[in-house]
């Protein structure tokens, strides 16, 4: 599905935004205490060697890959849990009669539809061929902009670039409708331009999909293939101008601001009065160019691609759009591609692919029940506490900084305190009363509908009006946070406030390594390299002296350096600049957490448990790394150093503790050890 919402930079604590719940309410005092489960470490490692090997050696071993899996772990554990937990949730609905138009008849709806392989295959693609002559009946090059703005209101992706609304960064309390680079299939420019083996390995697979796809919807072969090499000669026009990740993390090189009759004065090759309104936006006056060139390079690409083509485009983003939703011989395709992508040897079974799908296009409404289930109230309040006690201790530390003049202090100590926080849930729901999802339309149509009701609601609600402030970016059943830079806000869903992220019955140094890190991970967003140029209010405005920006940038510039030198798989190496914001999470969020703890701990308000083998700060570091080990398909990992802006897991522990001095005390770890770096190397940010 298109979302129609460019967000600006929301930065969160990983990648892959899972979804998953607290089964048990938080206890203020358990009765049994637990430490750190010995059995998972390999103690023939030295701590300083390899840390992740040493905390979670054993349990690494034991715990090789399912074939449907590409990645495992603690946080892998608790999304197939939460899965599980959604797919109850659903199945009250999908499997007694429902009333017509009720919520519960629009999830059992959708699930069922999802789940009954036997009509999908009778139906073929026969959900789509209406889009796909609509497509091949369009005459000149003003229609097919008409037409592919029309399709895309409803949840296709055919128009080579993207559209949507979002805060405005330099004047945060006001939206503003945004135009970023987009059409390319594969996503990320990279698997255009690189020539390693594994990227011609995807770009081959690629092509092949494409090609089956075709011929999947009555093309001979071909002609298939005629049409894919055409569909891919557009993309690499487009990716040859499109942004690399780490310019897209460039926040000024990203904003162009200028009014509707600027737009198009200088972008005349798109017929943006149309696009927009029959993309459902009211008038509006000003806009946010993104990225210009790949704009650029789009209305080039409409004027000059013979109109066959562009056709040939179009038609492939409508098949590859809904090649999960339709005869299994799509989604067989759709998988051969992607294990190549990912590694994944099988694929998901059907029931958690439908269950992701509800939870996708209904997430609100799954989320409001969820939590009712399995988020207390006591367990919003515990959080809290734990949020305000790292507040304290990054004030503390920005207090307590030598590279920082008083005034910047002030400054940062005034965004702090203006931290918007966010725990648990929403205060209020989405209402779905509008939206109709029926059993007499395909799945695929009834996507389309969903995809238009989304579009409309968002755009009713967002252009020309003022921010709103107490939306929420994630769904309260997602394993995952953020912080949003527009809003200078901090989100941390009930799906992460559960174990082993946050575990009542775990002794207390063992919750702060975890989602005590997390939580400092996305405070420390809002002083990272982007987050640092936004104020407490959100807009872009510099609040720094001249000598501590350039101090602050050679101490971030230690990180870049040190991740740039991590290999990860196939010879590829960490890319710090565009992991930096993250490593600078991780680094900040790890000096914050403990620095709380120690806090705490003097205060006496920890539970401890009665394990004597270890000490306190070891147990904090232990239980960091349990969050973040885990074992990894050799492409998933390529395929994460290409698109994520986060280190991979094992960098995050490897590479992320180095850099801090009680790591050392706490294990002993000295000069010669495999990850000891020397006291100038180490980065003292946050
Ligand atoms: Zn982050």
């Amino acid at each position: 599905m298109k979302s129609t919402t460019i967000l600006s930079a929301c930065c969160t604590v990983m990648m892959l935004a899972g979804n998953m719940g607290a089964e048990k309410a938080f206890a203020q005092q358990p009765t049994k205490v637990h430490g750190y489960a010995k059995e998972n470490m390999n103690t023939a490692v030295k701590p300083g060697d390899n840390f992740v090997e040493y905390a979670t050696g054993a349990w690494l071993k034991n715990h090789p890959l399912r074939d449907d899996q590409v990645t495992n772990g603690a946080f892998m554990d608790l999304y197939e849990q939460n899965q599980k937990q959604i797919q109850e949730l659903i199945l009250q609905f999908s499997t007694t009669p429902q009333q017509k138009g009720s919520l519960g008849q629009k999830i059992g709806t959708l699930y069922n539809q999802m789940m009954d392989s036997v009509r999908r295959n009778k139906e073929g693609f026969q959900p789509i061929v209406k889009n796909l002559e609509r497509i091949r009946a369009i005459k000149d090059r003003k229609e097919y902009q008409r037409v592919t703005a029309e399709l895309d209101r409803r949840g296709e992706s055919t128009m080579m670039y993207g559209i949507g609304v979002s805060a405005d960064q330099r004047q945060a309390d006001r939206n503003i409708v945004g135009i970023g680079q987009g059409g390319l299939g594969l996503g990320t420019r990279d698997y255009y331009l690189n020539d390693d083996a594994q990227t011609q390995a995807v770009r081959k697979a690629y092509m092949d999909y494409n090609t089956k796809l075709f011929t999947l919807v009555g093309y001979d072969e071909a002609t298939a293939k005629q049409k894919a090499d055409a569909v891919y000669a557009i993309e690499k026009r487009i990716a040859e101008k499109s942004y690399s990740r780490v310019q897209l993390r460039d926040i000024n090189a990203n904003y162009h601001k200028m009014s509707f009759d600027e737009l198009c004065e200088q972008f005349p090759g798109i017929d943006w009065t149309t696009v927009f309104w029959v993309s459902g936006f009211p008038a509006f006056d000003s806009v946010d160019m993104g990225q210009p060139e790949p704009l650029h390079e789009v209305e080039k690409v409409l004027a000059e691609t013979s109109i066959d083509d562009l056709k040939s485009y179009a038609e492939l983003r409508i098949i590859s759009g809904s090649a999960s939703y339709m005869s299994d011989d799509f989604r067989k395709a759709a998988f051969a591609f992607s294990s190549v992508l990912s590694g994944q040897q099988q694929d998901d079974p059907l029931w958690k692919r439908a269950t992701n799908l509800v939870n996708g296009v209904m997430g609100n409404a799954i989320g409001k029940m969820y939590c009712e289930k399995y988020f207390p109230e006591s367990s919003k309040k515990r959080v809290l506490e734990l949020v305000r006690n790292l507040q304290v201790a990054l004030g503390q530390r920005i207090n307590e900084a030598t590279w920082m003049s008083a005034e910047t202090k002030a400054q940062a100590q005034d965004k702090l305190s203006n931290f918007i926080v966010k725990i648990g849930y929403p205060d209020k729901w989405k209402d779905y009363s509008k939206l109709d999802i029926s059993d007499s339309l395909s799945l695929c149509e009834n996507l389309a509908n969903i995809s238009e009701f989304f579009t409309i609601d968002e755009l009713q609600r967002k252009v020309n009006k003022p921010v709103d402030k107490t939306e929420w970016l994630m769904t309260p059943q997602t394993i995952n946070a953020y912080y949003n830079p527009t809003t200078n806000e901090i989100c941390f869903p009930a799906g992460i406030l559960q174990a082993p992220f946050f575990d009542p019955t775990a002794d207390d140094a063992i919750n702060y390594g975890a989602i005590g890190v997390v939580i400092g991970h996305e405070m420390s967003h809002g002083f990272d390299d982007q987050g640092c140029q936004f104020d407490k209010t959100g807009n872009q405005r510099n609040w720094w002296t001249a000598a501590d920006k350039a101090n602050f940038d050679k101490r971030t510039a230690v990180l870049v350096d040190h991740f740039s030198t991590i290999e990860v798989v196939n010879g590829k190496k960490v890319n710090g600049k565009m992991t930096l914001g993250e490593n600078i999470g991780d680094n900040g969020g790890l000096n914050i957490a403990l620095r709380a703890y120690h806090n705490a701990q003097k205060e006496g308000h920890v539970i401890s448990s009665d394990q004597k083998d270890f000490t306190a700060d070891q147990l904090f570091f232990l239980g960091y790394a349990r969050i973040w080990a885990s074992n990894n398909r050799e492409q998933y990992m390529d395929m994460l150093l290409t698109q994520d802006v986060h280190s991979p897991n094992m960098a995050r522990v490897n590479g992320a503790l180095p850099h801090i001095d009680a790591w050392y005390q706490a294990f002993g770890v000295k000069k010669g050890n495999r990850l000891f770096l020397p006291k100038k190397k180490r980065a003292q940010v946050w």
